[in-house]
């Protein structure tokens, strides 16, 4: 087969590993630079030129498209998808994804256990705000935050008070979550492929920090997750319309809880911890998934 690795960088180590995968499984593989990939898109015939020349046809797309050129991204992988492409992750799973609000209004409404979420802009009483999610110890972040940036813990309602106003004052959108205390600062990355978690490894907090991210000298282990954990990550990547996803779950006591659904899971640190060949399992997905023209959007969504 041939397929296209869209992806800034070909020296990140997932970008590596799915060539590197693809290759040792004798297809050609090619990574295409996003952002340097430009097409007509009034042409009857779609197509993408890159460097100069029109794309030869490829028969499978896998998009790791960063956060911050979502929108570019999605448009390219778009285009690939109208030319009958069989994309990884679809573009508008992805955008879906992207989206924090929107993911999480469809978690919930399809039944998928979720932290009590409250989401905010300019709200007038914070106090009805904070009493909305269940009171203090509470989490608050910044919609716009990565790796950890931007998330508080507020173990009173004083302190969420205030920290409410000062993000107000900065014109931010805010989640405020339920503290998951009984995590311990713990949680846990399920890789979804298709169907199945295949790999899981778990993201401890060090000491006296909350959060687990490795960002935050967090560290990673093997963990053993419950047919209940696997069917919540499973179901999570589903309702998002990914087939390959990073669901992030932390285990309350009201069971398993999804607090993020990553559509571009880095590999290094799964693959490192688990010894799993996550990047093989992806590529014989694609072997037994891609056909063409089989995008359920065709590139409309
Ligand atoms: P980011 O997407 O920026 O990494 P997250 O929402 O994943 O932010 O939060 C960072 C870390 O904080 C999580 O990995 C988790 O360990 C911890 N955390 C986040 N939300 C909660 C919560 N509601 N209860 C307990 N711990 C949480």
């Amino acid at each position: 087969m041939k397929i296209a690795v869209l992806s800034r960088n070909p020296n990140l180590y997932s970008t590596r590993r799915l060539v590197e995968a693809g290759r040792e499984r004798g297809h050609e593989v090619h990574v295409i630079d996003t952002l340097r990939a430009y097409m007509n898109i009034a042409s009857h015939k779609p197509s993408i030129h890159y460097k100069g020349a029109e794309l030869e046809p490829f028969d499978a797309v896998i998009p790791r498209i960063g956060a911050s050129i979502t929108f570019y991204g999605t448009a390219v992988l778009r285009q690939f998808e109208m030319m009958g492409v069989f994309p990884l992750n679809e573009s508008v799973a992805i955008s879906r994804s992207r989206d924090k609000l929107r993911s999480l209004q469809l978690l919930s409404r399809k039944g998928v256990g979720l932290p009590v979420t409250g989401f905010a802009h300019s709200p007038d009483d914070i106090p009805d705000l904070i009493s909305m999610v269940g009171g203090a110890p509470l989490v608050i972040k910044l919609l716009e935050g990565t790796q950890g940036i931007g998330v508080v813990m507020c173990e009173t309602e004083k302190a969420a008070e205030s920290v409410l106003e000062a993000f107000m004052g900065l014109k931010a959108n805010i989640m405020v979550q339920e503290y998951i205390r009984e995590a311990g600062g713990a949680d846990i990355r399920c890789l979804v492929v298709g169907d199945k978690v295949i790999a899981a490894m778990k993201r401890q907090a060090r000491p006296g920090e909350f959060r687990s991210n490795l960002h935050h000298g967090g560290s990673a282990s093997l963990i053993k997750i419950t047919p209940e954990e696997r069917m919540t990550a499973v179901r999570a990547a589903k309702v998002m319309g990914l087939n390959v996803a990073g669901v992030d779950i932390l285990r309350s006591n009201h069971g398993p809880v999804v607090m993020e659904v990553n559509s571009s899971p880095g590999l290094q640190g799964i693959e490192s911890t688990t010894g799993k060949d996550v990047a093989g399992l992806i590529i014989s997905y694609i072997e037994k998934n891609a056909r063409p023209n089989q995008t359920r959007t065709k590139g409309k969504g």
